[in-house]
């Protein structure tokens, strides 16, 4: 069954209770929107250890960790909680399903449609920078704090929308589009550690990496202007860079990731977006 996620949900608060946990209380608390793009923060009993489908979750001295399903996550997941005492609890989750855009754009010119040969050396090396820098999984708790829009202007394309340009289905969208003019500032969406700062990627232009810890990061696209170096502290709403329409842009905009390791969200659902933004589907990818 799929079902369609509204633009403006309420954030869904779970809170599993499981009888005969040590204090009696809960065993597991996860916050957040259980569903495709989603970013959850769990809590469980300080000490105890978090896997989910199998793989080991970091988790904070006090309990706290951060997971996050995909665009195309399937709905069937499992969580098992190993306490202190060596028992162990599983949780099955069950993540909601959405709808994504799909536009069809016929009788291109080719070479719009496929990247060039010559370039795709390059394109390579810069896919592997950024992999290596989401790849970072640091002991910051930047992700607890949660995140705020990088820039102000209209959201101009959204997280899961696809494109097929002549009968080819592009890579989708995962970003959050912020369209405004260029030089607008571009702050961080939560603080960090700068992990790879690049003024001109072949299709992302000038880059950002933010690390917030526990594997997750925000990217930053298409900036005309970058104001940090890699290594750099970065705090919650420091300005870091500039909009621009740098790499593969139609027009001055930002475009912001957020990754849970390997996993990619949507921005959108970490963030309280004004009322019918999103609703018009981009220009500016
Ligand atoms: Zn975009």
């Amino acid at each position: 069954m799929r079902r369609t996620v509204p633009i403006r949900p309420l954030i869904l608060l779970l809170m599993l209770l499981v009888a005969g946990s040590a204090q009696g209380g809960a065993a597991l608390e996860l916050a957040g929107r259980l569903t495709q793009g989603g970013l959850l923060i769990g809590r469980v009993a300080p000490g105890a250890r978090v896997r989910l489908d199998g793989d080991t979750v970091r988790v904070a001295p006090d309990g706290r960790f951060v997971i996050g399903f995909g665009r195309d996550a399937p709905p069937a997941h499992m969580i098992e909680v190993t306490q202190p005492d060596g028992g162990i609890e599983r949780h099955r989750l069950e993540v909601a399903l959405r709808q994504y855009r799909i536009e069809r754009v016929d009788g291109l010119p080719e070479k719009t449609v496929t990247l060039p040969p010559e370039y795709r050396a390059r394109r390579a090396r810069e896919t592997s920078m950024v992999r290596k820098a989401r790849a970072i999984i640091s002991d910051r708790l930047d992700w607890e704090q949660g995140f705020i829009l990088p820039a102000r202007g209209r959201i101009s394309g959204v997280y899961g929308s696809q494109r097929i340009l002549n009968g080819k289905p592009r890579w989708p969208h995962y970003g959050l589009d912020v369209a405004a003019p260029t030089g607008t500032p571009v702050v961080a969406p939560a603080g960090g550690i700068v992990r790879l700062a690049e003024p001109d990627f072949l299709l992302e232009g000038g880059i950002l990496v933010i690390d917030h810890g526990f594997g997750v990061s925000s990217t930053l696209m298409h900036l005309s202007r970058i104001d940090v170096a890699v290594g750099e502290e970065v705090k919650k709403g420091q300005q870091v860079g500039a909009i621009g329409a740098t790499g593969r842009a139609t027009g001055p905009h930002v475009d912001w990731r957020i990754n849970w390791r390997a996993v990619r969200l949507d921005p959108g659902l970490v963030v309280d977006l004004p009322a019918g933004a999103g609703t018009r589907q981009t220009e500016a990818r």
